[in-house]
């Protein structure tokens, strides 16, 4: 069944683009194009890949205007965001280009013969990304991917079909052999399904919700396809009495505002020690004031609307804008799908507001009396992404940081992601990881080879 995807600027209700959706005979097509890709792909040099992957990055910087104005069209996010966003594509298709010339395998001792390991590609892999930051996340799975000898499915989120769209032109005017990255928009269940359950392809990247990673996972495992699996968080701010306290007032808006608190590793729970507790809030309130919302083509604005009229009514369902709160920002009101900053106190910690993710911007912020106290509370939901230590006590940031089960903890900052460190989620965040040194061994199988020297 043919069907469409209706592109909407989210700043003013305006659908803008129609673009059509990848049936399943499409996909099963795409498939058999880029196998055919990748073994040619695969037999390069590593040299060679890594120069087209760089010259793909070169592309991508003489694009990165137009990419991030079509990211602020499309998914409304402020532009000097969208522009380092941009930045952040290649960087990763660099840094990966990199990576393809130093993968090897290994030669170890053995008796009566010669042992040799080789890390192979996998062959084809699907990447199925999520709207909320369309182009990094699309990238986080494909730079690797490609460095490794794979070839590469996007499939972008049913919202956000333009930019990766747009990066696959770049890649093939850059030299990229034809299908060796292809991008199939289409509705999830029909475009996204089709590829996870096709026998062809060797893995999926997921970035998404925990229910439909844990319906990805659950198909994988029909025939222990690979997968990787980056889902949703609920992470702690964590503000010692000790601490820094008007650093901490003052950043801790971005943590949770940044890109409308649609962030995977937004600090929505910021968890306060009690002798600080009231002059930690008066802090916070001038700052999220502070925090620009308005139109997003704007310099100036730090925060746009929500992605769409539908994901506004799942934020409003857990709370609507009546809600009584300590803090509430201003937000425009008309067209568009607007939502003001907002902050709550005395919601009890059991509260699903509490607990569970509403990828709006909302944060409650919670006492805490002691370390225990603090770690039990951090700990206190399924998930497990990432979170923030203000203190300074280095012993105590330490002890901190074994403590709270997340994969991306920051002392005194809320910095969670670079691209050459290892991003991943603890619990219900996630399964395996992306970006750093090891990315690429995620796209390769380990092969060993015994030969015989006896006669
Ligand atoms: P989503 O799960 O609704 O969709 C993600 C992608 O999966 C989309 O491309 C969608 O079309 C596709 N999809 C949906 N159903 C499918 C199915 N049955 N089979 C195959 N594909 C299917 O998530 P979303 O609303 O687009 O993104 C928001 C979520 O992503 C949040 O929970 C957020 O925390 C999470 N996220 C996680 C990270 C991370 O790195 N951990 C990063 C960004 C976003």
């Amino acid at each position: 069944m043919p069907h469409e995807l209706h592109v909407t600027d989210p700043a003013t209700g305006e659908r803008f683009e129609t673009v059509p959706g990848t049936p399943p005979d499409a996909v099963d097509a795409a498939v058999h194009r880029a196998a055919r890709a990748q073994r040619g792909w695969a037999d390069l040099a590593p040299a060679d890949r890594a120069r087209l992957l760089r010259r793909f990055a070169d592309a991508v910087d003489g694009h990165r205007e137009e990419l991030a104005r079509l990211e602020v069209r499309e998914a409304g996010h402020p532009v000097t965001n969208a522009r380092w966003e941009a930045g952040n594509v290649r960087d990763l298709l660099e840094y990966a280009a990199g990576g393809a010339e130093r993968l090897t395998g290994r030669q170890i001792p053995v008796p009566g013969g010669v042992n040799l390991t080789f890390a192979e590609p996998l062959g084809v892999v699907a990447v199925i990304a999520p709207w909320n930051f369309p182009m990094p996340i699309a990238a986080w799975g494909t730079a690797p991917a490609l460095a490794a000898g794979n070839a590469v499915l996007l499939k972008p989120a049913e919202t956000t079909p333009l930019t990766a769209l747009r990066l696959a032109e770049l890649g093939l005017a850059a030299g990229l052999p034809e299908g060796l990255f292809q991008v199939l928009p289409g509705a999830g269940p029909v475009t996204g399904a089709a590829l996870v359950e096709h026998p062809g392809v060797a893995k999926v990247v997921f970035t998404g919700s925990t229910a439909v990673g844990k319906q990805i996972m659950a198909t994988c495992a029909a025939s222990v396809k690979r997968v990787t699996l980056e889902l949703g968080g609920k992470s702690p701010n964590i503000v010692f009495a000790d601490a820094d306290l008007e650093r901490a007032a003052a950043t801790a808006p971005g943590a949770f505002l940044d890109n409308t608190g649609q962030d995977c590793c937004a600090r929505t729970r910021i968890l306060v020690q009690r002798p600080v507790y009231d002059r930690f809030l008066e802090l916070l309130e001038p700052a999220v004031h502070a925090f620009t919302t308005g139109d997003p083509a704007d310099e100036a604005t730090m925060m746009g609307p929500l992605i769409s009229a539908a994901h506004r009514e799942r934020v409003r369902g857990y709370v609507p804008e009546d809600t009584p709160a300590a803090i509430r920002g201003k937000a425009p009101t008309g067209d568009g799908f607007w939502y003001p900053a907002t902050v709550l106190t005395g919601v009890p910690p059991d509260d699903r507001r509490a607990t569970e993710e509403i990828f709006g911007p909302v944060a409650v912020v919670l006492p805490f009396d002691d370390e225990d106290d603090a770690v039990r509370l951090a700990n206190a939901t399924p998930y497990g992404l990432a979170g923030s230590l203000w203190t300074r006590d280095s012993a105590r940031a330490l002890r901190m940081s074994r403590a709270v089960a997340a994969g991306n903890l920051s002392v005194n900052s809320h910095s969670s992601v670079r691209y050459w460190t290892p991003f991943g989620g603890f619990k219900q965040s996630g399964l395996g990881r992306e970006l750093g040194p090891d990315a690429l061994a995620a796209f390769t199988e380990t092969k060993n080879v015994f030969i015989s020297t006896e006669h």
